[in-house]
Parts: C-alpha cells; structure tokens; sequence
C-alpha cells in the first residue's frame, strides 16, 4: 500500500486524463487508488474509496462468486476483458446499480501484486443493445412480412421469418431475388414508377396494392408499404405486406351482394311501376267491361217492364235471355279479377286430388253449351273414363272453360268447337280446336301477358285476363299451357299436364 502511495502522483496524473474509472485493488481486493471518473461513476467522493473492499462496488449478490474470480485471475495473472459472455454489474453509493465492462490489467510495483481495472459504464450501450434487440425481434417475429431490399441494386438484403414461411423461400435464396421475382403482374417499369418517389425524396411512404406469388407458385393478394431506410452505408427499402386474402374476399363478397341487392331493388321496383300501369289498366278495364254488361241489363229491365201483355212472353224470355247472359258475364269477369288479386297476392291453396279428367270436361262442356253461338257445336271425347289426374281441380276447370269459352267467343256461328285428349310422351294434352278468328302474328307473342288482347279481338268482350291466369295457376302446378294459331283460320290451345300428374 505505501510503496503504491509513493506513485500516486504520477497515478493521478495519468489516470485523470481518461474517461474510464480506474480502480487498483492488491491481492487482498482492497482498493488502492481510484481516478476521478471511477469516483463519479460509482458515486464517491475523491478518496473515499481507497481502503474499501473491492466488494463495495460490486452488488451483494455476486459477492461470493467475484471474489474466486478475481483471485483465480490474479493466480493467472494475466490481462483480460471482464464480463464477456455474461453480464457485469458495479453498484453506486446510493444502492443503484449498473451495467458495467471492466478490463483488468495485473501488474506489480515493488514486489506487490495490484490489478488495475478500466472500468466503463455500460447503461447506454445496453440500452441501445436492448432496443436493437427489441426491433430485431418486432423485425423476425412479426406476422406481417416484412422485406429489406437495396434501393439501388434491388436485391433482398434481410427477409423476416414470417415472408420465408410464407412464401416458401429462405433466406439465402431471397438474397438472390429482387423484389419483382415474387410480383408476378409488375414489370420493372412500373415497379420503378412506384419506388421513385421514395427515392427522389418526394415521399415518405409508398402503398400499393399487387399479387405475390410463393415458390409453389401460388399467388395471393397484397398491400405492400414502402419506406426508405438506411442499412450500415447503404439505402435500403423497406416493405411491410399485408396478405389481404381475407379483405379481398370480404370486399368481393360485399361487392356481389351490392349487386345482388341493387337488382333485386331494381326488379322490385320494375314490378312495383308494372302493378301501377297494370292497377291502371284494370280500373279503366272495370269500368269499360262492366259499364256495357250493366247498360245492356239495365235496356232489358227497362223493356221487360214494357211488355205487359201475355201474348208478349216471347219478349221476355228473350231480355230474360239477355239479363242472364250478362250477369254471367259479368260474374265470370268478377271471378277472373278476384283469381288475379289473389295470385299476386300469394293466397292461392290448391287442393291436390286424384278425379277422372272426364268429370271435368263433362262440366265444362255442360257449362259452355250455353254460351254456344247460333249453329255452334262442341265435340268432346267421350272414352276418357280411365285417365285419371292428380290435380287441383279447380285449377284444371278454370284453365279448361278459360279455353273453351274463348273459343265459342272468338269463333262464328256455325262452326264446330272440338275438345280432344291426348296422351304424347310422359304429357297428356288437352285440345281445344276452333276454326275462328285465330290470333295474328305479331300479337302471338303477348297472348299470355295480364290485360293483352289482340288487335282483331277487341269487337268481342273480354279483359285479357283469363289466359294469364290460366297459365299462372297452370304453371303453379307444373302444367302449362301452349297454343297454335293462324289468323282467320282458327287456334289450338292446349293444356299440358305432365304425366306424374296422372293416374
Ligand atoms: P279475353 O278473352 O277476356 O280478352 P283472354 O286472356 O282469355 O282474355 O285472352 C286474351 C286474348 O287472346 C284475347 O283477347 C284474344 O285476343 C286472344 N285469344 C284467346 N283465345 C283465342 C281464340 N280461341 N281465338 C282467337 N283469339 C284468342
């Protein structure tokens, strides 16, 4: 200890002018001189550490084990770097501690053995270290992938794992790749007009939207985020991709049901201007079609209060006639109209039953011959007994005297009306022949629409409803309803009824 005094002055000297904290210990670990800097750094005044133990400036709880290691040093007396590999810790008057690296320089001076230690205060270092570690760690770990590429000569420079899982290539393999080798529909110029930017300094950020393709050569949707960064000397480009799969499809999916929606909007309202036109339609249609019925009724009465005399009974009946005649009419066209409010509105129940066809046609051929013109016939079969239909009954008797009433109204006197069966196929067809005024060309394509009536039909009365819904209810059953027909010669209608329909 004395013969280390007697150097002090030239200790001092030299050991004020570095930064680090020296600190001389002799083999007892006692410390023997200190610079300045070790005094600020541990927290002591000039002197106060000198005759102290080493162990004071070293945390309590590597007291045991620092002490073998520095004998074990001083035994080897040999210099050496402390605290690589594992943490070194000094702590301060105040209790605080720190991270530390510590060299130790043996030597001896009169015999005696000392240890020098350089000592330097780690904090900010660690602090760095740490940071550094923290970023590499958000940089490998995170789950979005993340590319470094040279923004000179475009190579990959780093790849976090998550953009070598995914894309199936690793690192190495990478760092031969350019960036446009995963962008299967970019070519370099476009690529070039998008880094530009960033590299003229024109902005700090780039987005963009494209597809990668992995070594399987799948390709899946991106957003890729552009930044300029540096690495070590060089410029590098930073991108961070999204794998937006999932919005992408979101997005598709939302898109079609836009879609989907607008024209379902669109038919709704297309239907709902078609029922406006058509409730239009039907109330200048009820007031013409009941107003002559109604007047012709209301003629009649007024006559028929005329004839009083007996001899006049021939007078009567034929008004009588005329009243009944009209009433039906107008009940058939009331019939019609409620069958149509009640399709439009959903509120139709058939009943399915199984009844022989010729039951049907027995009743609307008993109910048509009433209709029949001067000198009209109707033909119908009458070997039909067998065929039986599973049907709603009701339904095939509105279609069938639909079809047979038209015939009798749009053909002359004189003319014969044939009902024919049929079986064609897996079908049974019902045939309704006439030779009248049949339907013209152009007009044959409406025939079916609610409210048509063709142009050569209009002299005869009707409301252009009974075919429509004829073939609605018809439909509704999966029979339908198809026809021929020549102008001036005559039509065919026929009702179809598949044969699953039939017993
Ligand atoms: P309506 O007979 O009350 O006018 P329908 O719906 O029964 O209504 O028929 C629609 C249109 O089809 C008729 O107006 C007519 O032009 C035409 N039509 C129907 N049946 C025949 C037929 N047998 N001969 C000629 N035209 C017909």
């Amino acid at each position: 200890m004395q013969a280390f005094q007697k150097n002090s002055e030239i200790f001092n000297l030299l050991s004020e002018g570095v930064s680090e904290g020296i600190i001389v210990v002799n083999t007892k670990q006692i410390i023997v001189a200190t610079n300045s800097s070790a005094g600020r750094m541990f927290g002591y005044e000039k002197g106060e550490l000198l005759g102290k133990p080493l162990d004071t400036l070293i945390p309590r709880r590597f007291h045991g084990h620092h002490g073998h290691h520095v004998e074990d040093f001083i035994d080897k007396s040999e210099r050496r770097q402390m605290g690589r590999g594992r943490d070194l810790h000094g702590v301060r008057k105040n209790g605080e501690e720190f991270p530390v690296e510590a060299g130790l320089n043996p030597f001896k001076l009169y015999n005696e053995t000392y240890v020098m230690a350089l000592v330097i205060d780690i904090t900010e270092r660690k602090i760095k270290e740490r940071e550094l570690s923290h970023w590499a760690k958000i940089f490998d770990e995170s789950l979005n992938e993340i590319y470094v590429f040279d923004a000179n000569t475009l190579h990959f420079v780093n790849v976090n794992k998550e953009a070598q899982r995914n894309m199936g290539y690793k690192l190495e393999e990478f760092k031969a790749m350019k960036p446009l080798d995963i962008k299967p529909n970019m070519d370099a110029p476009q690529f070039q007009l998008l880094i530009e930017p960033l590299l003229k300094g024109k902005r700090d950020k780039v987005k963009f939207e494209t597809e990668h393709q992995r070594k399987d050569g799948s390709v899946y949707p991106v957003e890729v985020h552009l930044q300029l960064s540096t690495f070590g000397e060089n410029e590098v480009i930073v991108a961070i991709i999204l794998d937006i799969t999932e919005r992408k499809n979101y997005t598709e999916k939302l898109e079609k049901k836009v879609q989907e929606r607008t024209k379902q909007l669109t038919e709704a309202l297309a239907k709902e201007k078609e029922l406006n036109e058509l409730k239009t339609r039907f109330l200048s249609l009820v007031s013409h079609e009941f107003k002559t019925p109604l007047s012709s009724i209301l003629t009649s009465i007024t006559l028929l209060a005329k004839y009083t005399e007996s001899h006049q009974q021939e007078k009567r009946d034929k008004h009588v006639e005329t009243i009944k005649n009209k009433v039906r009419y107008l009940d058939t066209i009331l019939t019609d109209f409620l069958s149509v409010e009640r399709l439009d509105s959903g509120k139709v129940n058939y009943k399915i039953e199984t009844f022989p066809l010729s039951k049907i046609v027995n009743e609307v051929v008993y109910g048509a011959n009433m209709l029949l013109k001067a000198g009209q016939t109707i033909q119908y079969p009458e070997n039909i007994d067998d065929i039986f239909i599973r049907f709603d009954e009701k339904t095939l008797e509105l279609a069938l005297s639909n079809l047979i009433h038209n015939a009798i109204k749009y053909s002359p006197e004189d003319t014969t009306i044939s009902l024919a069966v049929s079986r064609v196929k897996d079908t049974i067809l019902i045939n309704v022949i006439d030779c009248g005024i049949g339907i013209p060309e152009e007009d044959q394509k409406h025939i079916f629409n609610r409210y048509f009536r063709a142009e050569n039909a209009l002299l005869n009365q009707g409301t252009g409803i009974g075919l429509n819904i004829a073939k609605q209810h018809l439909e509704n059953l999966g029979a339908t309803i198809e026809f021929t027909s020549e102008e001036n010669k005559g039509s065919i209608f026929t009702i179809v009824i598949p044969l699953e329909n039939v017993n």
